[in-house]
């Protein structure tokens, strides 16, 4: 069977499928021979605890609401020990090595099946009780651990495949263990894919369907690059993917000299080439790879297993510290936690999380005072050891920054209160809504720096969800409204004097570098693996010809356009 999505993390990556779906409520894989037993003792000890739990939900309904109310509950221990359901399920780990969640689910499959085609609608409607005490059953199988915890004990090189993964989720994994990531959701710029590219885990996203048909434990083969997902595939196959694989390291090793290079142009003009980071440890890799700094810290990613009030001042300041060691006096741009109130872990009142375009970014940081001073205060301490910027993201305006700079000098006092010197730290701003875009000439002139996230900056611009599949063809970072915002952008910052860079994932192509170099551009923070390709490439341009580039590339009237303006561009240089 081969699956065709989007390729969002380039490389090919080969093991055996780990099926995770709902947030990982719902993991399926092979157990090894040796587990079988600990997975049948898990079966038997979440039945007792189901049993126990029953019992007691039973005694409460009966003495609440009668006795004739709790018979339910006695057909839900009847079917605890019904031959089809755990005792099905023992089998099925037995036989198939499924693990326990996902034989249990089988059997409840089977169970269904059982209960649609019978004639009486009172009996049919039971199903919905089998469905409630598999539930607890899984419930009870995972709780006290981490789910997790169950990868410990599967063998070889794992492909992860979900119907949508969280970054937090990737984050926390053993990286060597995964040969690659497949997911039915997801886009280049979701924030998965992203942390695949930066971690070097080839990763196709979009699939539709991979968690529903890809059977757990099977050999897939991932092909990040054309998107390509073949699951248990001929050895003829395999070995040619394998040899491709090798051909693609090879080259790759083939450019890492461009990244101890200097970024200039062919006509002299500095370009200055950072990293984009998600997890501290990548930040000596960046450094190694020829990032002269950190573009762009998501901070928000030490939040992964975490909410804010498990991450303190003194953890976030070790953090940012190592950070700024690790780049040897490269500067290291430190964006403030860009979460909504669920991956925070707080909402003001315990209300429930709203949509992505409620209490997010700054806004969300500015709502809760505690979780941002602390950040604040762990910053402008580290940046005792290096030059430290800090950015807000996701401000549409003047107002936001204000606020922002306000709560940065309370930080400052309490700080000087308890003795510690605080150097001057940069603070800059995300422009990655229309609405700061257009109020660039403003912003600029009370931030430091400016830095484009285009992944927002287009969604936002375009109207289009960048984690949406059945829309990512009209998330178009060539659309003319993005080009002339990026214009508008880099003139407005530049008439400041205020530094601007790009840190979306335009940056990270290497097809678009002349074009933005053209519009006025001169930082771009990327992908680490980025990097030595985009040294590269800007060491074979001139200013004056990206300008003229530019220049055609803003006359075209569609994205299609401005793409063959590029082509046509690309054909010259070869010529
Ligand atoms: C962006 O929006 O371009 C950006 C860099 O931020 P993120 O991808 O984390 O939203
Ligand atoms: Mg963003």
């Amino acid at each position: 069977m081969t699956l065709n999505g989007l390729g969002v993390s380039p490389g090919i990556g080969i093991g055996r499928a780990l099926v995770v779906t709902r947030g990982t409520r719902n993991i399926r894989f092979r157990v090894p021979e040796r587990r079988i037993d600990t997975e049948l003792a898990r079966l038997d000890a979440a039945r007792a605890q189901s049993r126990v739990q029953i019992q007691q939900i039973k005694t409460r309904i009966a003495a609440a609401a009668g006795q004739d109310h709790a018979y339910l509950f006695d057909a839900q221990l009847l079917m605890l020990d019904d031959p089809m359901l755990v005792d099905r399920a023992a089998a099925i780990v037995r036989q198939e090595r499924l693990n326990a969640e996902s034989a249990l689910q089988r059997a409840l499959g089977e169970v269904s099946a059982l209960f649609d085609r019978m004639d009486d609608p009172y009996l049919r409607e039971r199903k919905g009780d089998v469905a409630d005490v598999v539930g607890r059953l899984c419930m009870n199988l995972t709780s006290g651990g981490d789910p997790l915890d169950l990868f410990r004990d599967v063998d070889g090189p794992l492909v992860l495949v979900a119907d949508e993964l969280s970054p937090s989720l990737i984050a926390q994994l053993d990286f060597q263990r995964l040969a690659a990531f497949v997911t039915d959701a997801g886009s280049w710029t979701y924030h998965t894919a992203i942390l695949a590219r930066s971690i070097h885990v080839p990763a196709v996203a979009g699939l539709r369907n991979a968690s529903g048909v890809v059977p757990p434990g099977a050999l897939v083969a991932v092909d990040g690059t054309t998107g390509d997902v073949l699951v248990d595939p001929p050895a003829d196959v395999l070995a040619d993917l394998e040899a491709r694989s090798r051909k693609r390291r090879a080259y790759e090793r083939s450019l890492d000299e461009y990244g101890a290079l200097p970024a200039v142009t062919a006509d002299g003009t500095a370009i200055r080439i950072e990293a984009n980071v998600e997890l501290p440890e990548e930040a000596a890799r960046a450094r190694q790879r020829g990032a002269e700094g950190i573009g762009l810290y998501r901070s928000e990613f030490l939040l992964a297993g975490t909410s804010a009030a498990g991450l303190d001042e003194e953890a976030q300041y070790c953090v940012y510290r190592r950070l700024l060691e690790a780049m040897n006096g490269g500067r290291v741009t430190v964006r403030t936690f860009d979460v909504s109130e669920a991956q925070l872990g707080l909402s003001p009142g315990g209300e429930p999380a709203r949509a992505p375009l409620g209490l997010r970014g700054l806004r969300l940081s500015l709502s809760f005072d505690e979780v941002f001073q602390a950040q604040l205060r762990a910053l402008l301490r580290a940046a005792a050891h290096g030059p430290l910027r800090i950015m807000f993201p996701f401000v549409t305006g003047v107002e936001e920054l204000r606020a922002a700079r306000t709560a940065v000098g309370h930080a400052v006092e309490t700080l000087r209160a308890r003795g510690v010197s605080v150097p001057d730290v940069p603070l800059g701003i995300m422009i990655e809504v229309p609405s700061a875009a257009l109020t660039i000439d403003l912003l600029a002139g009370e931030a430091d720096f400016v830095s484009i996230g285009t992944n927002d900056l287009i969604q936002y611009t375009l109207a289009v969800d960048r984690t949406d599949d059945r829309v990512s063809r009209m998330y178009e970072p060539l659309h003319p409204a993005i080009l002339r915002v990026l214009r508008q952008v880099a003139r407005g910052a530049g008439r400041r004097g205020v530094p601007v860079s790009v840190c979306g994932e335009m940056a990270a192509d290497p097809v678009l570098l002349p074009l933005l170099t053209g519009l006025g551009l001169r930082e771009f923070s990327m992908t680490p693996a980025a990097i030595a390709v985009a040294k590269q490439v800007v060491r074979g341009i001139r200013v004056p010809d990206t300008v003229r580039l530019a220049a055609r590339a803003l006359k075209a009237a569609t994205a299609a356009e401005v793409e063959k303006v590029l082509a046509d561009s690309m054909a010259t240089v070869k010529r």
